[in-house]
């Protein structure tokens, strides 16, 4: 395990590759970024407006997938106030014994700004199932209802009839995930090459015995039917300069979005700022953690130094305190959800920690064996 020069992202990142001078993609792709000229973006952008003109039937310009979130609360507003357009919202929203309170708010105030939403509920049996088998099978609960999130903005602007569809960050440019490039930095017909998505993406579930028509919601629309309706995804994130997780949740908190009130050590999460609409995201952060060895608060880091507000000193001490934390309460609420004793969760998350960089002590305490900033 190796980190970057510049900031504290280990090379255990999946599908991430380090420049020769040791430097990660995230970082390589933030010094370009000091050298681009945002006039021209934006004029690529109202260019590529130009070239999908809503439909004289239809009453909207483009499909903003939105959660309720800082990004995307911040994309429905920008492409509103800046550009005069007017957005689908698309929300696919979680049961209720997932949702919070809190994240029923946000989209609450999303309505409440005026804005129009149209809001799907997967049927609620399939995905507490569903998200048991991929927890048991794959310790990440989210492969299934990634891919319903995913599928549900495509699905519903081909029904909808609304060929552009904005979506927040580029994973290939921002987080390094190649396969996910597309022909620019803003086309994002190349997302359902991301591991999520990509070929094959539903065979365990039908494996696991879903029927394919219960399966329906997690059905990413295929290529034929992308050209046939044609449907282009584009990252907005690439055209906005001060594109970045703090700055996109102070605008969308001045616009009324709420954070979480609940400590970091619960979450792991710095600001409060991120998964605001459930508690179970924190879970599989803290098993990313122990899979790979970086977790919530390394992303937050790592952005801090970029922009030179941190050191990478003070990055490591927080790295050390925050990374991996995970409330004991969302952990005992997920098990009770899916229908697991909390020992075999341990059992099921012990299995999958990396041996190479933790060590699992005779009192079930997981320790690292790596120094953060340093590395193996
Ligand atoms: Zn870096």
């Amino acid at each position: 395990m190796k980190y970057c020069e510049r900031c504290l992202q280990p090379d255990t990142r999946p599908n991430a590759q380090f420049t020769e001078a040791g430097i990660c993609p995230a970082c390589h792709y933030f010094d370009q970024l000091q050298h681009v000229d945002w006039q021209e973006r934006y004029e690529i952008f109202e260019d590529l407006l130009r070239r999908y003109p809503r439909k004289s039937s239809q009453q909207f310009d483009c499909i903003i997938g939105v959660s309720g979130g800082k990004d995307s609360t911040r994309q429905a507003l920008w492409i509103r106030e800046k550009l005069g357009l007017k957005p689908l919202l698309a929300c696919l929203t979680y049961p209720p014994q997932q949702v919070t309170q809190r994240g029923v708010d946000n989209i609450s105030s999303l309505i409440e700004l005026g804005f129009d939403v149209v809001i799907s509920a997967p049927a609620p049996g399939i995905w507490q199932r569903s998200m048991k088998e991929a927890f048991l099978k794959f310790t990440n609960w989210a492969r299934s209802t990634e891919l319903a999130l995913f599928s549900a903005v495509p699905q519903l602007a081909i029904r909808y009839d609304i060929p552009l569809i904005l979506w927040g960050e580029n994973p290939g440019l921002q987080l390094g995930d190649l396969k996910t490039l597309g022909n620019t930095g803003y086309d994002g017909n190349n997302l359902r090459f991301m591991n999520t998505l990509s070929g094959g993406s539903q065979d365990w579930m039908l494996e696991a015995g879903f029927h394919p028509k219960e399966l329906l919601p997690y059905r990413y629309p295929d290529p034929s039917e992308f050209d046939q309706a044609g449907l282009q995804i584009v990252y907005l994130g690439w055209f906005l300069g001060d594109w970045s997780l703090i700055n996109n949740a102070m605008y969308s908190g001045l616009n009324g979005l709420a954070y979480r009130t609940d400590s970091a050590k619960n979450t792991g999460d710095l600001l409060g700022v991120t998964s605001l609409d459930e508690d179970w995201v924190t879970l599989n952060q803290m098993i990313k953690y122990y899979k790979f060895g970086f977790g919530r608060a390394t992303d937050y880091v790592n952005e801090e130094i970029r922009l030179g507000r941190i050191s990478r000193d003070q990055g490591i001490a927080l790295v050390e305190e925050y990374d991996g934390c995970c409330s004991e309460e969302y952990i005992e609420s997920f098990c009770h959800y899916i229908g697991i004793a909390l020992e075999q969760f341990w059992q099921q998350v012990h299995a999958n920690v990396n041996k190479d960089l933790f060590e699992i002590g005779a009192d079930k305490i997981i320790q690292r064996r790596y120094r953060v900033g340093l590395g193996l």
